[in-house]
């Protein structure tokens, strides 16, 4: 006697109302359009519904992943034997004068936009940005001056040691370059985030988005599926620039390739693997320490079985 209602996670999912499929290949929810299949892909529709999903993993002994966008993930090849849990379902937004409430899964580029039509100055910077509240605020994501750092006040998450919702208060983040204190803690799954803006002139706001719009357009590889810059920043040296002047943009193996375009990016030419990326991983690591003796490290997730 398990002391378990239902014989496995699918059948408690199933009588839970929480929709989910079985061995749902990951290359089909990631930016990348890489990775085998989750034995569990669960999709909760709202909050009651993502706590009861990881409740019901734990109770089932089923390992689990949250995943928001997928956008800054590398699945192994041979997939994950556990429970991938999107926040994808989880979108709503609201304002209340200069402050954005709004649920994990919502696209950062939507808040940007919804922050805009609001007159409300503080998120352009995230506007192309392909990922969700959630994951943004994991990664303290950023782009063009500005970070997620620098306008969140708060988030809540639903802590599954103890099964209680939680606040985090804008310090108690620990921010830092592409870091925040949710990295430390996997059990802690941030439903939430509240953004303080300021007021601005909206054809202002407009205009600054559409110039880091087209700046991505005109120098990143958007044509190609991939996780964005594959490393972090080196203090004082551009990464990109450092893997061009090893002469590496092109190299490819297998279906993976240095964009030409932006050498900080991998691109998913047609077919490629994870244990291709890691190779040309590999590969950019060893000459980039050989020719500047610099040890540059990877901004994307890499999540194994
Ligand atoms: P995912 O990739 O789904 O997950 C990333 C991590 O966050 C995982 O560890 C996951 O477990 C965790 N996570 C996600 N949701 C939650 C949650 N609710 N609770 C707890 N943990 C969670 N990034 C930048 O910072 N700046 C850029 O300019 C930028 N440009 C990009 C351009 C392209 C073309 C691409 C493909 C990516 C780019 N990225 C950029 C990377 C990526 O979009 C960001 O890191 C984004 O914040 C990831 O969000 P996500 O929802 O896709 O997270």
């Amino acid at each position: 006697m398990t002391g378990k209602k239902y014989e496995t996670y699918g059948e408690y999912l199933t009588a839970s109302g929480v929709a989910y499929t079985e061995n749902e290949p990951m290359s089909l929810h990631t930016t990348f359009k890489i990775g085998g299949a989750a034995r569990y892909f669960v999709t909760p529709a709202d909050e009651e519904q993502l706590e009861r999903a990881f409740c019901g993993a734990k109770e089932y002994g089923i390992n689990t992943f949250v995943i928001g966008k997928g956008s800054n993930l590398l699945f192994d090849d041979e997939g994950y034997d556990g429970a991938v849990i999107t926040t994808q379902s989880l979108d709503a937004m609201s304002v209340e004068e200069d402050v954005i409430a709004c649920n994990a899964g919502a696209s950062v580029t939507v808040l940007s936009r919804f922050a805009c039509d609001n007159s409300l100055l503080g998120l352009s910077f995230a506007y192309g940005i392909p990922g969700s509240v959630g994951g943004a605020v994991y990664m303290n994501a950023g782009a063009y001056g500005g970070e997620i750092k620098d306008v969140l006040i708060g988030s809540t998450y639903f802590d599954l040691s103890d099964g209680k919702i939680k606040v985090l208060r804008g310090e108690e983040h620990c921010f830092d370059y592409r870091y925040s204190i949710y990295k430390e803690h996997p059990e802690r799954i941030i439903t939430s985030a509240a953004f303080k803006l300021t007021r601005g002139d909206r054809e202002a706001i407009r205009a600054e988005m559409e110039d880091y719009m087209s700046r991505r357009r005109s120098k990143q590889p958007l044509e190609y599926p991939s996780a964005g810059s594959v490393f972090k920043r080196y203090p004082g040296r551009y990464t990109a620039q450092m893997i061009d002047e090893a002469g590496l943009k092109g190299a490819r193996i297998g279906g993976a390739e240095v964009s030409e375009k932006h050498a900080g990016f991998i691109i998913n030419k047609g077919g490629a693997t994870c244990r291709d990326v890691l190779e040309l991983i590999d590969l950019i690591k060893s000459t980039i320490l050989k020719q500047f003796g610099i040890e540059i490290e990877c901004e994307i997730i890499q999540v194994g079985r």
